[in-house]
């Protein structure tokens, strides 16, 4: 398997792989937080893609390619032409889980989703209506992981990575290439950061057609690995984090994509959890419907404007939709 990083083409190709499969998605102007914050500001609406996230594409590139493109494909995923493929895999009772079962749907092939064993119901019944199998095992992410690696083995099938494969960061990076044909005069891209995924795919479309824009993660500050991982200059590990945007809870950046990220996004900037919650307010104030994750980049944006360094027009991607109604009621009360 081929480790350079990504390039403007792999996501033109993943924007091939893809179309028809998962939705291009609205670029809508924030009014109140445009007039609130003096310059320009839109929202890419990743919230109403297919499964309710951004994670539809990075996942849908990655199972064509297993199932669509013979050796070719399978060489690009790491699979050795005399082995079978039998179905895919993944450890991951949230927004992956549920974009990986739709990516296997989609063409045909058999899927296992390993969730923790107080998985919420809403997470497993809209797993399993996509039609993968749902296997409960432990709470941390290890010992799916580990389950997962073992069922793959007994039953051939493919692990597929929440970020870190360039097949999954290039699918991500196609949120990049629609931003830049909707706004092509975008001068800032607010993206949140979990293992970077999302972001080296965005940062690498959006750097290669316009060097002189910027790309900005948001990170919450309970969840600061990447922004950390900067500072030290290589990938810094913090632990287990509590931060209420759940899709950002990756304790380090990917070994794949964290260069990337040191080599094209502009800055990290860390969001409070009381930023965070005001920010999924803002974002439904535009008649909008985040979860937490989703809305980390309205609070980078909402920050640099309070600190100057806002840049109109400017893009935040909303990255995710699938709010559980307890954070509803808590954001409205
Ligand atoms: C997974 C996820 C992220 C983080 O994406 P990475 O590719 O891991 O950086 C952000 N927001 C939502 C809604 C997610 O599901």
């Amino acid at each position: 398997m081929s480790l350079r990083p990504i390039e403007w083409d792999d996501i033109v190709r993943a924007e091939q792989r893809i179309r028809g499969k998962v939705a291009k998605t609205p670029l809508v102007k924030a009014h109140r937080l445009s007039e609130r914050l003096g310059q320009e500001v839109y929202l890419k609406c990743e919230n109403l893609q297919v499964t309710g996230s951004f994670k539809a594409r990075g996942a849908t590139n990655f199972v064509q390619a297993l199932a669509t493109e013979g050796d070719e494909g399978r060489q690009l995923i790491g699979v050795t032409a005399d082995r079978s493929v039998q179905g895919v895999i993944t450890g991951s009772s949230g927004n992956h889980g549920q974009a990986v079962a739709y990516a296997a749907q989609q063409v045909g092939l058999p899927c296992v989703v390993v969730v923790p064993e107080d998985v919420i119901g809403v997470k497993e019944q809209a797993i399993r209506g996509f039609g993968a199998e749902v296997v409960r095992c432990g709470r941390t992410s290890s010992e799916r992981i580990a389950k997962a690696e073992e069922i793959a083995e007994a039953r051939g099938y493919v692990f597929v990575p929440p970020y870190d494969h360039p097949l999954v960061a290039a699918g991500q990076g196609t949120a990049g290439l629609e931003i830049l044909q909707q706004r092509p005069d975008v001068r800032m891209v607010f993206v949140p950061v979990g293992g970077g995924g999302l972001i080296s795919g965005v940062s690498t479309a959006v750097k290669s057609r316009l060097p002189g824009s910027q790309v900005v993660g948001a990170e919450p500050e309970l969840a600061n690995d990447t922004y950390l991982s900067l500072e030290a200059g290589k990938v810094v590990d913090i632990g287990v984090s509590t931060t209420v945007a759940d899709g950002l809870r990756s304790n380090h950046p990917g070994q794949y994509t964290f260069p990337i990220v040191q080599k094209r996004v502009d800055r990290v900037t860390l969001v409070s959890e009381a930023a965070i919650w005001s920010a999924l307010r803002d974002v439904l104030a535009e008649k909008l419907l985040a979860e937490p994750s989703g809305a980390t980049s309205v609070a980078a944006a909402v920050r640099a404007a309070a600190e100057g360094w806002l840049e109109g027009p400017a893009v935040c991607v909303i990255s995710g939709g699938n709010a559980a109604a307890e954070v509803l009621v808590e954001a409205l009360a």
